[in-house]
């Protein structure tokens, strides 16, 4: 798509600190990095979201998302790494181009990305399991 951003990178049409390429994906620093090491893992091919991702994309974007967290690991030894990915602008998501963050995470980094949920209802949970079983 000509006015993504990240199509741009893709294509290297805009630099971007591109740190692993592969045929079908691209890992380069976050322009923003929430901490030491953050990077974006996109699908070369233009979806907006994960939903309308084909399976060989996916495989391919999450096989690269993996290899970047071996990465960090070995190279950063971080004392955690988080994984997010944002699908539609509800969910936080500013570009519209399919990415996954991957983002080493250091006891002193001050962030806070903690789930605090109540406990699921037994029969919304029976519901849910129905609709997805
Ligand atoms: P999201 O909120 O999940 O859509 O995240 C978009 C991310 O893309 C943000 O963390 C931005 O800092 C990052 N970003 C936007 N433009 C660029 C760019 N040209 N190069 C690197 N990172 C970018």
């Amino acid at each position: 798509m000509t006015d993504c951003i990240f199509c741009k990178i893709a294509s290297h049409d805009i630099d971007a600190h591109t740190v692993y390429e592969d045929e079908k994906t691209i890992a380069f620093l976050d322009a923003n990095p929430v901490s030491k090491g953050h990077m974006l893992v996109i699908s070369k091919e233009h979806e907006k979201e994960i939903t309308s991702l084909g399976d060989e994309a996916t495989a391919a974007l999450f096989s690269t998302v993996r290899k970047m967290a071996e990465g960090i690991q070995s190279e950063l030894d971080p004392d955690g790494i988080n994984i997010l990915q944002n699908n539609g602008e509800e969910a936080g998501q500013e570009v519209g181009h399919v990415h996954v963050h991957v983002i080493p995470r250091y006891d002193d980094d001050g962030l806070d990305i903690e789930f605090d949920g109540d406990e699921l209802d037994e029969d919304e949970a029976y519901q849910l399991v129905n609709m997805f079983g």
